[in-house]
């Protein structure tokens, strides 16, 4: 799939944004920000976000917020927020911009608590809002629906002095949960149903994870995400397709600012926030919602918010997905208005097109069976030791002649995949079999005379013979050998666990039957372990690393448990598949 400036990359944001930079509303800076909740770790529909409002920014040399958007007490904790911050850095991004406390570019909603409470008291004192106590259900039912008016409920005439006691007094506790609300006067009748009088704070005896007890009255997002996106300077706030409804609301809130002559001033302009929206990132075969990714968690579906099955950024980075190829995702689904489904083959596809021009490539065994060479001597030729070993040198990377040349030891036993034998051979199985002549990788060729079966007639030795005139592979009097297979030296290699991770749903919608539902579509086989061997030099790679194992797959050393003694390394992603980007999208 070519991409051209035009098609993916000049999207109607990017427009929007040059529009004003021309016309001169910025005053000389794009400020954007991407603002999630510390209530959960960030997954890739976070990252597409992030590539975004970051990327928005970059490209027009201004500086993108980060800005924890902690304004709902419960649920919130540092040890989200500060995963976030090293999943955003690992993503390839860095916040810039003034910052509310010591680091640059770094806001905490709850920082401006007071600043909404003085704007809250404000709306009051002009009539602008006033304090409510329909119940719930109440007040659900006076606000009707879209094609009719709502009712008004009867306190909206209620005097500003009295508002601002009863406000005062929600603010210092007198009150329960759900008992009084502030809601702004707008309009009862409006066809927008969040037009009709909204609330702005509701009353929550729960302590907050930085302020504990200070506050029992919360702002509702509505409120809060316009004062905050003002109160920073952000020029461009962009988020989901679902706040689409709520913008009118947002500017209403704005235009309030302005009233109070709260709207900051730079380089002469007044900088007045916008909101737009882009369609959600939408992945089959997975679920994205926090919460449903809390409660696997919670429940021990997976073994924890980095397991290399979960679309958590911090899962695909243990998965060993790239940054690079998740922002190259990003890229390619484009940002629009429409809601779709994304195929998670795309973003392997991303992945396999980076790893294939860096990772690596290495020969790793994952379901061995020994291969003795019967006619290796010991001190066998020129090159041999004392041992009988020798050494094969490999390229490190074939399209890469810059990552250099490696040398692997060979000797008397080798281990190799079961699959690559067979003792009758199918038609066209040009691998190892009796009679058969095969290419040892980079070594010599080989041919099988015969095998060793156990009790129950599993294969448990390969024998046969090598061509000593064969070694760096060819054979001397020019004849062909058809296939090439990748083997371990039995002495040296060294005993690895390989896990292999497979989608986590079976389905490609799992919540199909609702969010109740999802568990049953749980893929019962999406991981699995397994034991073989790799090269000697492999145990020593540092954790995270990736390779191309020869033939396999590509492989990351895992990021928790891999070590010297026990190395472990994670599948992340297979060589080869039919998919290719634009037939499917
Ligand atoms: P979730 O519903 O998964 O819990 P959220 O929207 O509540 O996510 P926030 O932390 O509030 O999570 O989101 C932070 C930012 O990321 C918001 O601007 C939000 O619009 C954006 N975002 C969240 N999910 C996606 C997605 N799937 N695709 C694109 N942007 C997203
Ligand atoms: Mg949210």
């Amino acid at each position: 799939m070519e991409k051209s400036e035009s098609d993916t990359s000049r999207h109607f944001l990017r427009q929007w944004i040059e529009k004003d930079v021309a016309e001169g509303r910025t005053g000389g800076k794009v400020v954007t920000r991407f603002p999630p909740e510390p209530n959960g770790y960030i997954h890739i529909g976070h990252a597409k976000a992030v590539c975004v409002d970051f990327g928005m920014a970059a490209l027009f040399g201004g500086e993108c917020h980060l800005r924890l958007d902690d304004t709902n007490p419960a649920k919130e904790s540092d040890e989200y927020a500060e995963n976030i911050k090293k999943d955003i850095n690992w993503l390839g991004f860095q916040w810039s911009g003034d910052g509310d406390g010591k680091e640059p570019g770094f806001y905490n909603a709850s920082n401006m608590f007071d600043r909404m409470y003085a704007i809250a008291e404000e709306l009051i004192r002009r009539g602008q809002a006033y304090c409510c106590n329909l119940t719930q259900d109440e007040w659900k039912e006076y606000r009707g629906v879209p094609d009719k008016p709502g009712r008004p409920s009867p306190s909206r005439d209620t005097a500003p002095e009295r508002n601002l006691k009863i406000f005062r007094e929600m603010r210092d506790g007198k009150y329960a949960d759900g008992e009084w609300c502030l809601r702004a006067k707008i309009d009862m009748a409006s066809p927008n149903i969040h037009f009709r009088d909204p609330v702005l704070y509701r009353i929550r005896h729960v302590p907050h994870y930085h302020l504990g007890d200070k506050w029992c009255i919360y702002p509702m997002y509505d409120f809060a995400h316009p004062i905050e996106d003002a109160l920073e300077g952000v020029t461009h706030s962009m988020c989901t397709l679902e706040f689409e409804v709520h913008r009118p609301l947002y500017d209403w809130v704005v235009d309030r600012m302005d009233e109070q002559g709260l709207l900051p001033v730079r380089n002469g302009v007044k900088i007045r926030t916008q909101q737009r929206e882009f369609a959600r990132l939408n992945i089959t075969y997975t679920v994205m919602s926090k919460r449903l990714l809390l409660q696997l968690v919670t429940e021990g579906r997976v073994a924890g918010w980095d397991d290399p099955r979960m679309p958590t950024v911090c899962g695909m980075r243990r998965r060993g997905y790239t940054p690079g190829a998740i922002r190259e995702f990003c890229e390619r689904i484009g940002v629009s208005k429409f809601e779709s489904e994304s195929d998670p083959a795309l973003l392997e596809w991303c992945v396999r097109e980076e790893l294939n021009k860096t990772a690596a490539r290495r020969m790793a065994v994952l379901d061995p069976v020994k291969v003795v060479i019967e006619n290796w001597g010991t001190g066998n030729g020129e090159q041999g030791t004392g041992s009988g070993a020798r050494e094969v040198e490999l390229p490190n990377n074939p399209l890469d002649e810059s990552a250099g040349t490696r040398k692997i030891p060979f000797g008397r036993e080798i281990w190799i995949d079961r699959s690559d034998f067979m003792e009758v051979p199918e038609k066209k199985f040009f691998r190892m079999a009796p009679g058969q002549e095969v290419r040892l990788r980079g070594a010599c060729i080989f041919k099988c005379t015969g095998c060793v079966k156990d009790a129950s007639g599993r294969v448990v030795e390969i024998r046969g013979t090598w061509d000593e005139g064969s070694w760096g592979g060819n054979a001397p009097d020019g004849r062909k050998v058809k296939g090439t297979i990748h083997w371990v030296d039995a002495a040296t290699g060294v005993k690895a666990e390989f896990r292999l991770y497979e989608k986590l749903f079976t389905e490609p919608d799992p919540l199909k039957n609702g969010p109740d539902g999802f568990l049953e579509f749980l893929n019962p086989d999406s991981a699995k372990t397994v034991e073989g061997y790799v090269e000697p030099s492999l145990a020593s790679c540092a954790r995270e690393e990736r390779f191309q194992f020869e033939r396999t797959g590509y492989f990351v050393a895992d990021a928790r448990d891999h070590n010297p003694a026990a190395p472990v390394f994670n599948r992340i992603v297979v060589l080869k598949d039919s998919y290719k980007p634009g037939e499917k999208q």
